[in-house]
């Protein structure tokens, strides 16, 4: 059994947009270690988290459940490992699991990794700059940089494994999250170039719910001195200060994710070197996307597409065509359930997702999912401010709620907003620029997402 099981290699990095990745077209970088895995693999143009930050979608990866049901809803809450997880099914079925670098899903009582034989990772966001660790609940400083060091620490784990069992290695980056510290390698890139602003960075919002317009994650307004690592010369026009902002925030930014990309480069590397290509499915992703200064923002938690979208790259020789694109649907609470059916093992009946194994085979099934259903609980939290909603994405149009209430969420604010809905049309307007939800000549859109929309939220079990 074990001898046809495939070794699973889970690289997630923390907030990298898929449009900062060139082989999804990125016009701000070049990514050519990650590209590999997309070109001797598959990419996903079609793959959405549930909730939009960091903790919850976590949470959805280990479960293959939505956050009404692993009990992960914000960043307040901790995960309890005695639930099921998709570790917990590997490992008891021959395989040898690890987990390597952001946890963030609590740290004691029941909110340690379990199930890992090996985990070693930072205490809640960690640091950038020679980080603490806490390696099998043992707190120790490490000398370097997180993006270094996370790598160097799988591959050790890989080296010391049993090579008789199969491995299930997860591989967390803490890159490119906000404070975006790059290493000493990449400090100068970008230095005598603009890289372009995008399409959206001057949305005025007009149209939007009053929920958009609250959010404090604006280029302009609400980076901070450590974000940008200085403050704007004196004498610039508006317009100027917010070019000056964006230019210090996304050249970190990018800069981190250069990091990220040698360091894939460098796993992809040890597996060729080791005979290990063959035989594993090797992913990256991230946890979610993130506005990189799209709508004038950075950040994520909303459902807009920027932030919605995760990159997801995936290559197995042995079954996945190479340089292959889907665009069919895929969630993270499918990532878990993929896992086990590629290493044989039955998907529990309370997981909620599917395994994408059809999809990334090129089999889809008459009845695959062409709608997703998503949720951010988090109502109004100081961090930037983002109203609680819920919506429908299908592969024309998104409808989101902004219903106005905390509802007893963890870090949500309870003050009341005035229930608000927003429809984009995804062909007409990709960019999601005019909600066009009091259009008369969409009510009939409105009316028939709306029936999809209960309809979801009664398949997934969110009855509140
Ligand atoms: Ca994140």
């Amino acid at each position: 059994m074990s001898e046809q099981q495939p070794n699973i290699v889970f690289i997630m990095s923390d907030d990298h947009a898929s449009h900062a990745m060139s082989c999804y077209g990125s016009r701000i970088n070049e990514t050519p270690q990650l590209d590999r895995i997309a070109n001797e693999g598959m990419r996903l143009d079609n793959c959405f988290c549930t909730n939009a930050i960091c903790t919850p979608s976590r949470a959805s990866i280990l479960t293959g459940k939505y956050n009404h049901k692993n009990g992960v809803k914000t960043l307040g809450d901790d995960f309890d490992g005695r639930q099921m997880s998709v570790q917990e099914l590997l490992k008891n079925n021959s395989y040898q699991t690890a987990m390597i670098g952001k946890w963030h899903l609590g740290h004691g009582g029941h909110a340690d990794p379990k199930h890992f034989d090996y985990w070693t990772v930072f205490p809640g966001q960690g640091d950038y700059h020679d980080p603490t660790m806490i390696e099998m609940g043992e707190e120790k400083k490490v000398k370097g940089y997180a993006t270094d060091i996370v790598t160097d620490k799988s591959m050790k784990w890989l080296d010391e494994r049993d090579t008789n069992k199969p491995f299930f290695l997860m591989c967390h980056h803490k890159a490119p999250h906000r404070p975006w510290d790059p290493d000493e390698k990449h400090l100068h890139m970008y230095e005598d170039i603009d890289i372009p602003e995008p399409e959206t960075f001057n949305d005025t919002y007009e149209g939007k719910a009053e929920a958009v317009k609250e959010a404090t994650m604006r280029i302009d307004r609400d980076l901070l001195e450590r974000d940008v690592k200085g403050t704007p010369p004196e004498g610039l026009s508006e317009q100027e200060r917010k070019s000056w902002l964006y230019q210090r925030y996304i050249k970190d930014y990018l800069r981190c994710v250069a990091s990220i990309d040698d360091n894939v480069g460098r796993l992809l590397d040890y597996l060729d070197e080791h005979n290990l290509t063959e035989n594993t499915i090797i992913i990256y992703t991230s946890d979610q996307g993130f506005f990189l200064g799209d709508h004038g923002w950075y950040d994520k938690r909303f459902m807009y597409e920027e932030s919605l979208r995760m990159p997801f790259i995936i290559r197995y020789p042995k079954s996945i065509p190479q340089g292959t694109v889907s665009k069919d649907f895929a969630l993270n609470v499918d990532f878990a359930e993929t896992f086990l059916d590629y290493a044989g093992i039955d998907i529990p009946e309370e997981m909620q997702g599917r395994s994408l194994r059809p999809i990334l085979e090129q089999h889809r099934p008459e009845n695959w999912q062409t709608s997703m259903y998503y949720r951010y609980w988090e109502h109004l939290s100081v961090e930037h401010h983002v109203g609680a909603h819920y919506g429908i994405r299908n592969h024309d149009y998104k409808l989101i709620y902004y219903y106005g209430e905390a509802l007893g969420a963890s870090k949500a604010i309870e003050e009341y907003r005035e229930p608000e809905w927003e429809l984009f049309d995804l062909n007409k307007d990709p960019y999601e620029m005019n909600n066009v939800y009091h259009e008369k000549s969409y009510q009939r859109v409105v009316t028939k997402l709306k029936e999809e929309l209960q309809q979801l939220k009664e398949r997934v079990e969110d009855f509140e």
